[in-house]
């Protein structure tokens, strides 16, 4: 059975579609077998898996309203070695429409029950936003990764991303947890990345990851190239951060 992940923050450019990617594509190098679901209109983790949001035959969209089934839906990362359920904008649609369908919170997870057993790790890369595709992303997933910048500002918006999921592990999803929080785009040098690092350690505990993804060039770069991080410069910093966080969500799936 997958174990499925969302990785989330209403917060826009904190590193979402980046770790996504980039956790799919490590644990595609330790041999795990990995769906990535883009639940973003804006499709960068799409290209970013090296798909063409404009040429791929189908995406999320068809799948959420129930047109297609994910087996027909995914696409290969050839360049990942992991599967793809793309995204484009036509999904920005399935928001209004969504809100006419019976269980339209659960679509999602839905869907993902026909394919489950194919894969070690589903992950969902979310838009932007607490909206209904969020909220499907929210309701398919046992945990939640969230990304974070250590800036003053990252701690304000996370209790209100902390309320949500308290609310649809309330009403919707029991199985919903915090997995951990994701240090991104890290300088060690800045006084305030530390401060704010070490007030999360002591805020969440174990519930902030070990690995530290830096700030680094080579990760920025890649997508440009169709390629996640750690294949375009598997030696780079921020690939190797990448391969030692899959590393650490292996060990710890074996404890939840
Ligand atoms: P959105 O909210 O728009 O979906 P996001 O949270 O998915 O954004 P990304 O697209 O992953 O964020 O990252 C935002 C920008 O920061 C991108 O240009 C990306 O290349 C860059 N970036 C992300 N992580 C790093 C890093 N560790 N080092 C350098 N640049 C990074
Ligand atoms: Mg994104």
């Amino acid at each position: 059975m997958a174990r499925i992940f969302a990785v989330a923050n209403q917060k826009g450019g904190v590193g979402k579609t980046t770790s996504t990617v980039n956790l799919a594509a490590a644990l595609a190098l330790l041999e795990q077998r990995v769906l990535l679901v883009d639940l973003d209109p804006q499709g960068n983790a799409t290209m970013g898996s090296g798909v063409d949001k404009r040429t791929v035959p189908s995406t999320v969209y068809q799948v959420l309203i129930g047109e297609q089934d994910v087996a027909t839906a995914r696409v290969r990362s050839e360049t990942g070695n992991y599967d793809v359920l793309a995204s484009n904008r036509e999904l920005a649609g399935a928001e209004i429409e969504l809100v006419e369908l019976e269980n339209r919170e659960k679509r999602l997870k839905q869907a993902l029950a026909v394919v489950d057993g194919e894969y070690d790790f589903i992950l969902v890369d979310c838009p932007p936003s607490l909206s209904m595709l969020t909220l499907n992303g929210l309701c398919a997933a046992n945990g939640v990764i969230i990304p974070m910048q250590c800036e003053y500002y990252a701690l304000e918006g996370l209790s209100d991303l902390v309320n949500t999921i308290k609310q649809v592990h309330a009403k919707l999803n029991r199985d919903l947890k915090i997995i951990g929080l994701l240090r991104v785009m890290f300088d060690p040098r800045s006084t305030l990345s530390q401060q704010v690092s070490a007030q999360l350690e002591a805020h969440f505990g174990d519930k902030v990851f070990k690995a530290i993804i830096p700030r680094n060039v080579r990760l920025a770069e890649a997508p440009s190239h169709g390629l996640p991080g750690v294949v375009f410069d598997r030696g780079s910093k921020g690939a190797q951060a990448y391969i030692a966080f899959a590393a650490e969500m292996i060990g710890r799936i074996k404890t939840i």
